[in-house]
């Protein structure tokens, strides 16, 4: 390409999202199906409505839970029989491991899978999770199993891989370059853990330097083609590249379960990790949790604080006393909800997410691998998951194909812009996933989910930070220092639950 244009096109791609720089006459068409918009991007608006609302209805309680997500309801879990209430600004739990419904069918919008754990990985979720009758201990190969077994993909059916259309075998195939990428790596399997908070104290200096460092360091091979590879893996798992993200989260990837040496199960339920949220939910009451309802304004009082909060669907103001907070929600907005707390975390940097799922009722011929990679898209899009490799019990027939898109962070502001480009952002995913099982597909919907703060991306020194102590206000959730995984979020509620 002329060089000129080069640097106009790359121009484009840095400052539009996909959707608002596509001239492709193909993707503009709209469509004969219904696609609907889930996004919280506006929530922010509702603020100022509710600033001039006068408070209709008072509650008190000892510990109040700002957000649902995982880390929320696994902080409401832990508090169990003691007076609390969690305040969920969407009309579901889950957050980013929620799922949408379709015809009564529960279909993963974000996190879809988790792996299963090592023996030597944290007590306190793995106790959870026993008790939620998740896993159960496997002795011979120390390991924890999960219980629900027609949820496990079988090995042979994970994953496919393509690239520029073509289907290769794996992300990383065996290449020379490979082979010593892995032999770097080894002195690290059973050395990193979850949660990140239990890392051996001699290796946590992986975290000061990013990944791209620690491979340049190690004579990985420096091909820009090779380190590509890498980079698509770190995106899929933390929203970042290897140039982002530090060595700590990318050794951490390759090496957090026993990979080299056995077979480590896969779960991952047609509602993805929201399986996950569902089990820990029917444990907690009822009437101690509001969903719809914005927690906006958080001050102290004596020694506790006083909470304001917008009831969504009856547009009223709620305040609420409380002797503590768990604070479960994205930290992004935290100076603006508490303007007294000096925020820890105003150096995060969250990558956006897009999850596009697109229903059929037809279930095509030679589809048959769970997840299909896509490299070197230049969109953002990862790829796919296929819900007909997962168990059809609960799927009423429906069939789904959910794409994702990791976004750049300075397109967030353009997410609002969605809406008005839904058909685009479909035909797009349908063009990406027509290349790949190459036989068409006739959608009876879609569904986009968008998330503006979707990821925290772990770069240099963001793991092992130690916070001040505030006063009753713990916080929690993947953003306070931490891998964004399940497992994280999970232990970072517990935590926070247990040291109030
Ligand atoms: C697209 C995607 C795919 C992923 N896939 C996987 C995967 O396959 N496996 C895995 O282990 N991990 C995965 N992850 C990561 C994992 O899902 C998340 O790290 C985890 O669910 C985060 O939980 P959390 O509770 O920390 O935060 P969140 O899920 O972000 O929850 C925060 C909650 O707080 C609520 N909230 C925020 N502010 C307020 C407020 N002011 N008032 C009331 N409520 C508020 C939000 O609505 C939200 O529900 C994925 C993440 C994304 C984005």
């Amino acid at each position: 390409m002329e060089r000129r244009k080069f640097i106009k096109k790359t121009a484009i791609t840095l400052s539009a999202p996909f959707w608002l720089t596509s001239c492709d006459t193909d993707v503009l068409n709209s469509n004969p199906f219904p696609i609907s918009v889930s996004s919280l991007a506006k929530s922010g608006h509702l603020i100022k409505n509710a600033l001039s609302l006068k408070v209709s209805k008072k509650r008190q309680t000892e510990t109040l839970i700002v957000g649902g997500g995982l880390a929320g309801i696994a902080a409401a879990h832990t508090l169990n029989n003691k007076d609390y209430l969690l305040l969920e600004l969407d009309d579901r739990y889950g957050g980013s491991s929620s799922a949408s419904n379709y015809q009564g069918v529960a279909l993963s919008r974000g996190a879809h899978y988790d792996l299963a754990y090592p023996g030597y990985y944290g007590v306190e979720v793995l106790k959870m999770f026993e008790q939620l009758g998740i896993i159960e201990y496997q002795g011979w190969n120390d390991s924890w199993s999960f219980k629900d077994r027609q949820h496990l993909i079988p090995a042979a059916r994970r994953q496919q891989c393509f690239q520029k259309g073509k289907l290769r075998k794996a992300v990383i195939p065996k290449t020379e370059a490979s082979h010593k990428l892995m032999e770097v790596l080894r002195p690290f399997e059973g050395r990193m853990i979850l949660p990140t908070r239990l890392t051996p104290v001699d290796i946590q200096y992986l975290d000061q330097m990013t990944f791209d460092t620690f491979l340049n360091d190690q004579n990985i091979d420096a091909d820009p083609y090779f380190r590509n590879l890498i980079d698509y893996q770190m995106l899929d798992d933390y929203g970042g590249t290897s140039q982002q993200v530090s060595a700590l989260a990318g050794i951490h990837y390759y090496t957090c379960r026993p990979y080299q040496k056995q077979h480590v199960e896969l779960f991952s339920a047609p509602e993805g990790n929201q399986y996950f949220a569902n089990k820990i939910h029917q444990q907690l009451s009822s009437h101690k949790i509001l969903n719809q309802h914005l927690v906006y304004h958080i001050e102290k009082q004596g020694a506790g604080y006083l909470v304001n909060a917008l009831d969504i669907i009856q547009n009223q103001r709620l305040e609420i006393q409380t002797d503590a907070i768990v604070y479960a929600g994205q930290k992004h907005s935290l100076p603006y909800i508490a303007p007294e707390i000096d925020s820890p975390f105003n150096e995060n940097i969250y990558a956006p997410w897009m999850v596009v799922n697109i229903l059929t009722k037809q279930k095509p011929n030679n589809f048959g691998f769970w997840q299909n990679e896509y490299l070197d898209s230049e969109s953002g899009f990862l790829g796919f998951i296929d819900s007909s490799v997962q168990y059809q019990g609960n799927l009423k027939g429906i069939h789904c194909l959910t794409g994702y898109y990791c976004l750049k962070p300075e397109h967030r502001s353009q997410l609002l812009t969605v809406e008005d480009h839904k058909d685009r952002i479909v035909n797009e995913t349908l063009t990406y996933i027509r290349s790949m099982v190459k036989e068409p597909i006739n959608p009876e919907a879609a569904f986009i989910h968008v998330m503006g703060h979707a990821m925290p991306i772990p770069t240099p020194n963001y793991l092992f930070k130690t916070y001040p102590e505030i006063g009753n206000f713990n916080f929690s959730g993947v953003d306070t220092g931490k891998l964004p995984l399940l497992f994280e979020a999970i232990d970072s509620g517990i935590m926070a639950a247990k040291s109030l």
